[in-house]
């Protein structure tokens, strides 16, 4: 259910609503607009079916909610969320470019992706730490040293970091080192991962899975926001078709699709979804295009010798070249890069 209150609500009637749902057994979760305040009610609603809620004063209305997912809905939160990752703002009309290598190799070369990256209109520098790679015999990233490193570089050129988290146990790591926990596509449906990250503050990317449909997708996001961590970043990165081609096939339709239904932002990863270098600018050009708040764009000094993603990897010059073209993109859609 959720729980439309009047616009001259005082807050006397706005506490005694809270005590209400919270007597019934229920957890409030409040969303406060410009206009108008309304609480998401978590938990077995019955109790709501026998003891109304539309006779309190300041309730204007109570709606059941059709759709399985609720904090993450358009009809809790009418206003897009702007996700706020150390001044960097994802959702608002700047579009958001978060690049940099697939892996963290070593110092010099996430030194010489950030400091190319950040000089051609990157605001994020991503590197993973914590690999999830199909074959256990495949390069599976620095760990802790890694993290150390991307710390390290993001300082040195004030670039907050977004870095994968794969295993709960890492996860005070990442929230000594990160400034945006990535959630794999892989890890997508990793419940308790997804309500660990929830228990905290940090903003999360969450990755789409592979096979997810879009309403997978948005409860998996809502289970985050259920633990009370509202930071979420959602990203299309592309979903197992019969097409072999490229890597995967860039769902871009989940673009407008998720912005109707949520009020999350939402970036893609045509790097991940395409597989090949060359289709990288078309899709990040046709992302932008169709709505999305952000890219995510892997970028290699040397693709050649990548221990991960070399053939999706675009040299730092060629990712440069590829920002100023999508600069006229955004501006025919009204954003900014
Ligand atoms: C990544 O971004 O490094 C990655 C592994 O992406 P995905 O989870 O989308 O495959
Ligand atoms: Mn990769």
């Amino acid at each position: 259910m959720i729980i439309v209150l009047k616009p001259d609500v005082t807050k006397k009637q706005f506490d005694h609503v809270l005590e209400r749902i919270k007597a019934l057994g229920l957890k409030p979760m409040v969303s406060k607009g410009t206009e108008r305040t309304i609480i998401g009610v978590i938990g077995p609603e019955d109790a709501l079916r026998v003891q109304p809620l539309e006779v309190i004063p300041g309730v204007e209305k109570v709606m059941a909610v059709l759709k399985p997912y609720k904090l993450v809905s358009r009809e809790f939160k009418p206003q897009s969320s702007v996700i706020d990752v150390g001044g960097v703002k994802v959702g608002g009309k700047e579009l958001v470019v978060m690049a940099g290598p697939c892996s963290v190799e070593n110092r010099q070369m996430l030194f010489d992706v950030a400091k190319a990256v950040k000089q051609a209109g990157a605001q994020v520098l991503r590197g993973g730490a914590f690999k999830p790679r199909t074959s256990p015999y495949s390069f599976q990233g620095l760990g802790e040293e890694g993290l150390k490193l991307l710390r390290e570089v993001s300082k040195e050129f004030g670039m907050p970091v977004v870095t994968e988290l794969m295993d709960a146990r890492d996860l005070p790591l990442l929230e000594k080192y990160a400034d945006i926990v990535q959630i794999g596509a892989r890890n997508m449906q990793n419940f308790e991962l997804l309500k660990e990250v929830g228990l905290t503050q940090k903003a999360v990317l969450l990755k789409r899975g592979l096979s997810a449909t879009i309403t997978e997708f948005l409860l998996a996001a809502e289970y985050i926001l259920s633990q009370g961590n509202f930071n979420v970043i959602l990203c299309e990165r592309g979903i197992r078709s019969f097409e072999t081609h490229t890597r995967f096939t860039l769902d871009l339709n989940a673009i407008p699709v998720i912005k109707k239904l949520s009020h999350l932002p939402v970036i893609v990863d045509p790097s991940h979804a395409t597989g090949e270098w060359e289709y990288v600018e078309p899709m990040a050009k046709a992302a932008v295009a169709c709505g999305a708040d952000g890219l995510m764009i892997e970028v290699h000094p040397n693709p050649e010798v990548a221990l991960s993603d070399g053939p999706q990897s675009l040299l730092p010059k060629k990712f440069a070249a590829m920002i100023k073209e999508l600069r006229k993109v955004a501006k025919a859609v009204g954003r900014t890069i």
